[in-house]
């Protein structure tokens, strides 16, 4: 299928999944996560009117980010992968958004290398919400203490939760316990919009469950080899 068909089936799926949710049809954002694909398939993409990609390895990412140069000022460049803080400056100065933040030292980091010229980076906490011990993450009952260190930190912009649930009959009660995790923070008074949740297997599980940005590569651009 070509990449502007897959796209636009993702969206249709995306559609139906608000309709029956009850969402309004704009609530849900994609994120094309491009990751192994070339930046041609990037190119095609956005062609067909895709605007924010996510990558899970920096270098990958940042020689994405340099092939497609030219639409720089129109592409949403996320980090979605694990982020060692030894490697956070380019991320700081070529992302948009960086999903998985989930100790105070990188997020300080982050801010303190993220040039005063650009906006502040968008910042998911990513939550290891499996409590699996070989995940990456905090651990659930962390989440509001760190929330509270990153949102003072001056050139992040603490946006909201991310997760990668354990696919299977657990699933569901991840993306509601996210979902909980989610409100709790915003009744904290933390002003967040995104809940980073649901991948091509479990977008309309994680819409249905209130996610605000669903992250989907392989039905967009194929298997990965
Ligand atoms: C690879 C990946 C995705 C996309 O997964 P698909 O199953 O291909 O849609 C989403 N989120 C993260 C963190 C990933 O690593």
């Amino acid at each position: 299928m070509a990449i502007s068909d897959s796209l636009q089936a993702t969206k249709n799926r995306i559609a139906a999944a608000c309709v029956a949710a009850g969402r309004s049809a704009d609530a849900v954002e994609l994120l094309c996560v491009s990751k192994t694909f070339p930046a041609a398939a990037v190119r095609a993409a956005f062609d067909a009117g895709a605007r924010a990609f996510g990558e899970n390895y920096v270098q990958e990412g940042l020689a994405k980010v340099d092939a497609l140069i030219d639409l720089r000022g129109q592409i949403e460049w996320h980090l979605i992968g694990p982020l060692q803080s030894n490697k956070s400056r380019p991320v700081a100065e070529q992302f948009d958004w960086v999903h998985t933040v989930d100790r105070l030292k990188l997020a300080q980091r982050l801010s303190e290398q993220r040039p005063p010229e650009l906006p502040t980076l968008n910042i998911c906490l990513q939550v290891n919400i499996s409590a699996e011990p070989s995940k990456s993450g905090l651990l659930p009952g962390d989440v509001a203490a760190l929330a509270r260190e990153v949102a003072v930190l001056p050139r992040l912009r603490l946006r909201g939760l991310m997760a990668i649930p354990e696919p299977g009959p657990g699933a569901a009660a991840q993306h509601q316990a996210m979902r909980r995790l989610f409100d709790a923070l915003r009744a904290e008074g933390h002003a967040l919009d995104t809940l980073s949740l649901g991948m091509s297997a479990d977008l309309e599980a994680a819409i249905q469950a209130g996610s605000t940005m669903v992250r989907v590569g392989s039905a967009i651009f194929g298997r990965r080899g």
